[in-house]
């Protein structure tokens, strides 16, 4: 395979640069994707998905893994080690993996397709992991609905620990916001929903220092960071809402980001100039007269999935992003030919 030029690259192995790989691969343009080591993403990280189409209930490794089969059934080559660096020549990129097997550590391709996710940031608590699924989550989208008028702490103050706590509300008999500080730093009008709301109950100054229960979370200790005091509080399950970490350092320098490190696609450039974020517009995007959701500011490099999508972080969201970006690829290479 050395010497010879890819057509596209998916850089990427969770559910977004898989389901692109299953319609690259259907075109003919014989995908190579670099999963990443551990592959498969966030899905992994879950047992239980019941949002997914198709699937009434479903566990997140198999969901990705018959994606992936799927994708590798029509021919698409997924090998599990991490993308160190990319170089951008004149209309290609050299693709560099010193951990890959010597015929794939240097590949040059027409386009790259970045879809490397996201990490849920986590407070690092032992607890936590040994819960996680089990009453701990990072999405209230996802597990709000196995918390039928149950008692829920969220913790974290910004918007999205506010839109968790209020989307909690139509489940949970009781909410609880946890916040470290005085103040939320949330946008004013989310704040205003959650202090007002008759279900939440903020409690302010106080950090989760463990959570505890049998075989399901039964509660979490709380110090306060006023006084040091530590007491407990019974819950049925904690939502930590302090923030999400796109994948996408290697990709400084290559194409453009937001401020949070998240991949900007033409398709969040316009959904920011549309919120009146003007910070976004001196960029330009080169990829010729067409519009493609998923382009970046660099020509040849698409993106996909939860790198660019700070909004929704759902797997079929990550999916659908996928499909798109194969479709904008295919059409590109087309226009290009
Ligand atoms: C605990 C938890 C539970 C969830 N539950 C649900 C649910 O029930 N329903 C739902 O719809 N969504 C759920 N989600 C969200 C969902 O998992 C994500 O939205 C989705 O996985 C995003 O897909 P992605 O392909 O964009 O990224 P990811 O799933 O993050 O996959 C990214 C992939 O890129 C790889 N990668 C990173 N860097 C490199 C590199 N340099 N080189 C090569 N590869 C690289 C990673 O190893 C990984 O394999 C959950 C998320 C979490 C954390």
């Amino acid at each position: 395979m050395e010497g010879m030029k890819h057509a596209v690259v998916v850089i990427g192995g969770g559910p977004s640069g898989l389901a692109a790989a299953i319609y690259l691969a259907r075109a003919n343009l014989s995908p190579l994707v670099f999963a990443g080591f551990p592959p498969g993403g966030q899905l992994m990280l879950t047992s239980e998905v019941e949002n997914y189409p198709g699937y009434r209930h479903i566990q997140g490794p198999e969901l990705v893994s018959q994606i992936r089969r799927q994708a590798e059934s029509f021919g698409a080559r997924v090998i599990d080690v991490n993308v160190k660096r990319i170089q951008k020549q004149v209309g290609e990129f050299i693709i560099d993996s010193p951990e890959a097997e010597p015929e794939d550590r240097s590949i040059t391709s027409q386009t790259i397709l970045i879809a490397t996710g996201a990490k849920a940031l986590w407070l690092g608590l032992d607890s936590e992991k040994r819960f996680s699924g089990k009453g701990v989550s990072a999405c209230a989208t996802c597990d709000g609905y196995f918390f039928q008028q149950k008692i829920v702490a969220v913790v974290g103050g910004g918007d999205t620990a506010c839109e968790e706590a209020l989307y909690l509300t139509k489940f949970a008999k009781k909410v609880f916001l946890v916040h470290r500080r005085e103040r939320l730093r949330a946008s004013k009008i989310m704040q205003d929903r959650v202090l007002r709301h008759p279900k939440i109950t903020v409690l302010w100054n106080s950090q989760v220092v463990d959570i505890f229960g049998n075989s399901r979370v039964e509660g979490i200790s709380l110090r306060s960071t006023t006084t040091n005091e530590v007491k407990d509080l019974p819950v049925d399950g904690v939502f930590i809402a302090i923030g999400h970490r796109p994948d996408t350092e290697i990709f400084r320098g290559l194409v453009e980001m937001d401020e949070g490190g998240y991949i900007i696609t033409q398709d969040t450039y316009a959904r920011s100039v549309l919120r009146g974020d003007d910070r976004q517009s001196k960029l330009s995007f080169v990829q010729s007269s067409h519009y493609y959701s998923s382009a970046t500011t660099t020509k040849g490099v698409f993106a996909a999935g939860d790198c660019v999508d700070y909004t929704y972080r759902q797997a079929a969201t990550a999916v659908g992003m996928g499909v798109a970006a194969s479709i904008d690829i295919e059409r590109f290479l087309q226009s290009e030919e």
